[in-house]
């Protein structure tokens, strides 16, 4: 089959690689219908975290489920499924609890950004559909697989309720997807910072009342301007740079939230910044098998749309293209279709 490797940082190849196989009972394999890059793959594209030996990349798929272990009952071949980037048992004391993210079995994706792909803890992490989807759906089911279901855990974990006001600080895709998240959980006031036109216009479709342009100091005060001078309700901070965690900080007020699921580098945050914030924080990898059931209802009843993030689409042969152009952000999010 053909998958995609990182062999150094800005060197993304295609390549032959052998068809995965079953390795546990609880491991289903499936035919990816399509793949994506994340926000996240650009970290060691850039160089910006270690890339060790080539190895391959991807965490979001969706796909008609090949061939499954002894102990998957879930899911059955020919049937389309949507997953997560992390996968669980579903059964363990922390998914019990609704945090699957967090199981104690969880393997996280990294090799789906190719034809087929092995789905460790199958039986947990897949969520299949009454039937197959038509086409224009599936960049949406997509979506829910990882930057939807991040986006919709950015907004609880923000505490959204109906008629607060919600900051989203970053405009890539999870915090696009955080904006229709506000929007279902009843926010009133949206508002996205966001500095490029066609990300702005974007996040005023999927419902942001406001977008503010301005960063730092500048960025903080429009915010506390929109807000009565204190600051928004809930904040959800989709970067996961020290500029933006301190922009969240700063932005949500005293007794507000903030949700952040950037995955941090180099983010430090000051004890006495902290403390004098009185704001209640919480963020993570998001449980996104928690919402898959509802947020797959969402898509397919038409009420969510988050496959718009999707602006450029490309064959899997072409995956080289679709990391330069979120690099250089000529793309939100590039759609991979094998
Ligand atoms: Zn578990």
């Amino acid at each position: 089959m053909r998958a995609t490797v990182i062999h150094a940082p800005g060197d993304i190849r295609v390549e032959d690689a052998p068809e995965p196989k079953i390795v546990n009972p609880t491991d289903a394999i499936i035919r990816t219908v399509a793949t994506c890059v994340c926000g996240s793959d650009l970290w060691p594209y850039r160089g910006l975290e270690p890339v060790g030996d080539p190895h391959p990349m991807g965490h979001e798929y969706v796909g008609i489920v090949e061939e499954v272990g002894s102990e998957v009952g879930n899911v059955k071949p020919g049937q389309f499924v949507v997953g997560s980037f992390a996968t669980s048992d579903n059964t363990c004391a922390n998914c019990q609890k609704g945090w699957q993210s967090s199981c104690l079995n969880r393997e996280f994706m990294g090799t789906c950004q190719a034809e087929y792909v092995r789905i460790p803890n199958a039986h947990g992490t897949l969520v299949a559909t009454d039937e197959h989807p038509s086409g224009d759906l599936v960049p949406s089911l997509l979506a829910v697989s990882d930057v939807m279901g991040t986006g919709w855990y950015a907004a609880l974990a923000a505490e959204v309720k109906p008629g607060s006001t919600a900051v989203v600080v970053g405009d890539g895709a999870v915090g696009l997807c955080g904006v229709i998240a506000a929007k279902e959980l009843g926010a009133e006031r949206i508002i996205a910072m966001s500095r490029h036109e066609s990300r702005q216009k974007l996040a005023l479709e999927f419902g942001a009342t406001d977008i503010v342009s301005e960063r730092g100091e500048e960025g903080i005060a429009r915010i506390k301007d929109l807000t009565g001078g204190i600051g928004a309700d809930s904040v959800l901070e989709c970067v996961g740079t020290s500029q933006s965690m301190s922009q969240a900080l700063h932005s949500a007020r005293p007794g507000g939230n903030v949700g952040f699921v950037g995955v941090p580098h180099e983010v430090a945050v000051d004890g006495q910044e902290l403390f004098f914030s009185q704001v209640g924080l919480r963020g993570g990898p998001a449980p996104v098998r928690r919402y898959l059931p509802d947020l797959i209802n969402r898509v397919l009843s038409g009420h969510i749309n988050p496959g718009k993030v999707f602006d450029l689409t490309l064959p899997l042969e072409q995956v080289a293209e679709g990391y330069k152009a979120m690099d250089e952000r000529r793309a939100i999010k590039a759609l991979l279709k094998p």
